[in-house]
């Protein structure tokens, strides 16, 4: 029998259901693989839909019921090639909704099904008649741009610099048939790429490494902070523009500062196309189409920048790969660092993923030979290494929550003209409001139960109240509320009340603030820093001065307030622990002076402090991967996390307990066919730490298997039963593959 004709589109929509849609082309039009990847409106139930076709096939038995498609939206597929496939792979991998994956590899603005955006820019030209009658101009300013255009078509912003006031003479020239506007493809006006330092030994040979690797290799360049990974990445772009490709940089949310992109246009000399959240869907969208048409060259941008076309790819960086920031937490969980690996193998390119403190994961694969380690072990230039000291604070009086040696270290760095990083991992004035008289505390409405109170972080002075886990605000009351006293008082210190203490404590110094609430704007921090200068003062801040921005006159990193890090329950909070506190470290002695950090505790034996500062990062990464492989925990193991969510705390633990039983049944069925399936293990269900959250009761069901590919068959069979499931329509749930976070 010979095959039906594909006479269907099936659509992508982005919902949240496992499937695709399949619709008759739309007028005139006829069904083709080579649609694959184009934009297309549909009717969707009582509306219209942005959809993305994801292939074509025969129709159905049901094809009599089906719907006819609007329109395509774009001549030519958006999506095609490689980055359609990856896509494809992720929402295989993810066991999300197609719909939904597709679609987030599109700019907002392209999803919402606005036309690809022109990365056209005005140029002018000279006609063939123009340049005939050139030679026989009068001079004046009609003459000196033809003679500027008789070189080249010139993009108008070139002609700003060339010829100030070149516009009238524009015009006297086009009114004469001489000149024409014309659209360009975005500027690849070269500015000049200037020299940086000359390598050191080890960053020669980092360079040469990722110059001569050819197609899908995955690099870790390990190296200290300040050890020049910049100026390797830098070298490596610069040959791959050389060779007349693509570069794509991933930096995490806070890396990416005025400070780096200033530092990569000055030194590739090429425009940088620049993608993350800070910007409209408009600019987000030219990059992301730039990209596309491979007028962008180098494009440096946050996690969802891993999804920009690349058509003459030829070199992906990650920095910072070990950072929290390219795990999406929410909605459709990717990992923007795996699926740039993902990517990179499909391209067929080098990439190269960058750190100080390289995530477990990555070191266990540079260990096993999967990575090319480079190590840059030493500070480049002038700087040197901080030194490290822990200072035992049990039983000694704290002052601003300092002891007196911390305060004297500070008071000591300041007289001498330095300036002083205070690390506090905690935002707001203080974390509790508390009654003396009788013990109330001011408890978070929508994220407590009757089991657990939630606190609410205090803010401004102690006049408002926010929960920092689901962002619900109300002013403080003015007595307690349970017993009308008026004995209510924040316990405990954040950024902003340490920020008070010191300015008190240290009144002849600037005492400046960083953390996310004095920092919500893009520029602020440069605006504070700035004010700053390289006088004398105290920064107090949280993990957002971990990295990113160059303190050149910081001689002092305190860091306080760790202990509750150091015994949390997640099996990921050490590894999480010792990058930051790595990071922050790395803060100081970046210039010619020498820094210290001083690390205020009540654990000062704790093994995680003693293994960190007596043998560093990397002693403390062997031990924790050790005991990680003897838990049975990543990278030893492959998770996926089920989480449920509902108001009322049983519908989440029935839908779990169904997912459960189901994944048993699978298990049963296939014992004796496939022992690996006995290899999956359930963990839970059962309630996360934080059981409630913003008005809904959680609950989570963990995956484990010595295996991906046990993890992923189990997965294959369990999700699209999910949805079946009677208990499902109670809950909202959702799944997470590699968690990042277990609670
Ligand atoms: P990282 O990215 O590892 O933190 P950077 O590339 O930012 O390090 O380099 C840290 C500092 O050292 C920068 O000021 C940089 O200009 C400087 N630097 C890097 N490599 C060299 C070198 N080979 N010689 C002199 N200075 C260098
Ligand atoms: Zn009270
Ligand atoms: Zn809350």
């Amino acid at each position: 029998m010979p095959a039906a004709p594909d006479t269907v589109l099936r659509v992508a929509l982005p919902v949240p259901l496992p499937r695709l849609f399949d619709y008759l082309p739309p007028p005139g039009a006829s069904a083709s693989s080579a649609d694959a990847g184009r934009r297309i409106r549909v009717p969707f139930g009582q509306r219209e839909a942005v959809g993305i076709v994801a292939g074509c096939g025969p129709a159905g038995v049901d094809a009599d019921g089906l719907r006819q498609a609007l329109a395509y939206l774009d001549d030519a597929p958006l999506l095609a090639g490689e980055l359609l496939e990856s896509m494809r792979w992720l929402a295989r991998y993810t066991h999300a909704p197609p719909g939904e994956v597709l679609a987030t590899a599109l700019p907002a603005a392209l999803r919402r099904g606005e036309p690809a955006p022109d990365t056209r820019e005005p140029a002018w030209r000279l006609t063939e008649a123009g340049a005939t009658a050139l030679p026989g101009m009068r001079e004046g300013r009609p003459r000196q741009l033809a003679t500027l255009l008789a070189g080249g078509v010139r993009h108008e912003d070139v002609l700003d610099g060339l010829l100030p006031g070149w516009r009238p003479a524009a015009r006297t020239l086009a009114g004469r048939g001489l000149a024409e506007p014309v659209a360009l493809p975005s500027r690849q006006l070269a500015g000049e790429a200037r020299p940086g330092p000359v390598p050191n030994q080890e960053q020669a040979e980092a360079i040469q490494a990722i110059r001569s690797a050819e197609g899908f290799t995955p690099f870790l360049l390990d190296g200290v902070t300040g050890s020049g990974k910049t100026e390797v990445y830098l070298h490596a772009i610069a040959a791959c523009l050389a060779r007349g490709r693509q570069a794509l940089v991933l930096v995490p949310e806070i890396g990416l500062t005025p400070q780096l992109l200033g530092r990569f246009r000055a030194r590739l000399g090429v425009p940088v196309h620049v993608s993350h959240s800070g910007l409209g869907d408009g600019e987000r969208a030219r990059t992301w189409a730039a990209a596309l048409r491979g007028e962008a060259r180098v494009v440096v941008g946050t996690r969802s920048a891993v999804f920009t076309p690349l058509p003459e790819a030829g070199l992906i960086v990650i920095d910072e790969e070990h950072d929290g920031s390219y795990k999406q937490q929410d909605g459709f969980r990717y990992h923007a660092r795996d699926f740039a690996l993902v990517r990179a193998r499909a391209l067929d390119v080098p990439i190269v993923l960058g750190s100080a403190t390289p995530s477990l994961e990555s070191l266990h694969n540079a260990r096993s030979g999967r990575y090319t380690c480079l190590r840059l072990s030493r500070r480049a230039g002038s700087g040197r290494p901080p030194r490290v000291r822990v200072l035992d604070v049990r039983k000694r009086p704290l002052e601003a929550g300092l002891s007196r040696d911390m305060l004297e270290a500070v008071e000591r760095a300041l007289g001498a003209g330095g300036q002083v990083l205070v690390f506090r991992n905690r935002r707001g004035y203080a974390p509790v409001l508390l009654c003396h008289d009788c013990g109330w505390s001011a408890a978070c409405p929508r994220c407590s139960s009757p089991e657990q109170s939630r606190p609410m972080t205090v803010h401004a002075q102690g006049r408002r109240l926010q929960c920092h886990h689901c962002g619900h605000r109300r002013p403080s009351p003015p007595a307690c509320p349970d017993c009308a006293g008026l004995g209510l008082q924040p316990q405990g210190i954040g950024t902003e009340r340490l920020e008070e203490l010191l300015a008190a404590r240290f009144g002849d110094y600037p005492v400046l603030r960083i953390d996310r609430g004095s920092t919500r704007r893009r520029d602020a921090l440069e605006k504070l820093l700035a004010g700053l200068g390289d006088q004398a003062g105290i920064l107090v801040g949280t993990q957002m001065l971990a990295k990113g921005h160059d303190l050149a006159g910081l001689t002092l990193v305190a860091v306080v307030g760790i202990d509750e890090g150091l015994f949390s329950a997640d099996f990921r909070a050490p590894e999480k622990l010792a990058q930051l506190l790595i990071q922050v470290a790395g803060r100081a002695g970046r210039a010619e002076r020498a820094g210290e950090v001083l690390l205020q505790t009540h654990h000062p034996d704790h093994p995680l402090l003693e293994t960190l500062i007596n043998g560093g990062y990397h002693a403390f990464a062997e031990t924790e991967l050790a005991q990680r492989q003897a838990a049975g925990f990543p990278p030893f193991a492959h998770l996926a996390m089920l989480r449920a969510e509902a108001k009322h705390a049983d519908p989440p633990m029935a839908f779990l307990h169904a997912a459960r039983r189901a994944l048993g049944d699978w298990q049963e069925r296939l014992s004796g066919i496939n022992p690996a399936a006995a290899d999956v293990e359930a963990n839970g269900p059962m309630p996360p730490p934080m059981a409630r959250r913003a008005g809904h009761y959680r609950a989570q069901l963990l995956f484990s298997a010595p295996g991906r590919a046990p993890l992923h068959a189990a997965l294959n069979e369990l999700v699209p039963a999910l949805y079946a499931l009677p208990e499902a329509r109670r809950v909202r749930w959702s799944l997470d593959v590699d968690p990042v976070d277990l609670y």
